[in-house]
């Protein structure tokens, strides 16, 4: 069965991203949850802070082969090479996200035209969740229930106290 990796900036892990992972978790091997460091982006949590978080959301699921790694430096594909995953995993929202997501996956295609990048479409209920709107919510304390993982909803509204 195939290996899968899924690369993201998790900034930070709505429940959007957990319900691509809950359903990928069922079609692959092991699905490995490669967090983005290298981003010149401000964050709102570290790598360190998002590798810990996802981990705690996992050990509190129903899913027992999913594995979170940070993605320090290099191409994603070397990185897939390295974790000997044969596929890329990645949502699809929109057709805007369609747009973004071909032109990356032609890209990773000309670096290692052996792995195959897999698109799952997002559910209904997330197809317009994404980190940075759910920061903004949280940022002027709006309701963020139901969008992101109960325990990672807490940090954000901690974070935003201080
Ligand atoms: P990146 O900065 O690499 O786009 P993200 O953390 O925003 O990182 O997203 C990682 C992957 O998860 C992408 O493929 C993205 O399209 C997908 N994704 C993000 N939000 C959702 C969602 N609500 N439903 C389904 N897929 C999503």
């Amino acid at each position: 069965m195939p290996k899968a990796i899924y690369a993201g900036s998790f900034d930070p892990f709505t429940m959007g991203h957990y319900d691509i992972l809950l359903r990928a978790s069922k079609l692959f091997e092991e699905v490995i949850i490669a967090i983005g460091t290298n981003t010149s982006k401000k964050t709102l949590f570290s790598p360190e802070e998002k590798k810990e978080m996802i981990q705690e959301v996992i050990e509190n699921s129903p899913m027992s082969n999913v594995r979170v790694i940070l993605h320090t430096d290099g191409l994603t594909v070397d990185l897939a090479k390295k974790e000997e995953a044969n596929v890329m995993l990645r949502g699809i929202r929109t057709v805007e996200d369609m747009e973004y997501e071909m032109a990356i996956a032609s890209m990773n295609k000309t670096q290692a035209p052996e792995i195959e990048t897999v698109f799952l479409m997002a559910s209904e209920k997330y197809r317009f969740l994404s980190s940075s709107l759910l920061k903004e919510i949280a940022q002027f304390k709006g309701s963020i229930d139901g969008m992101v993982p109960e325990s990672i909803g807490r940090r954000m509204i901690e974070k935003y106290k201080n």
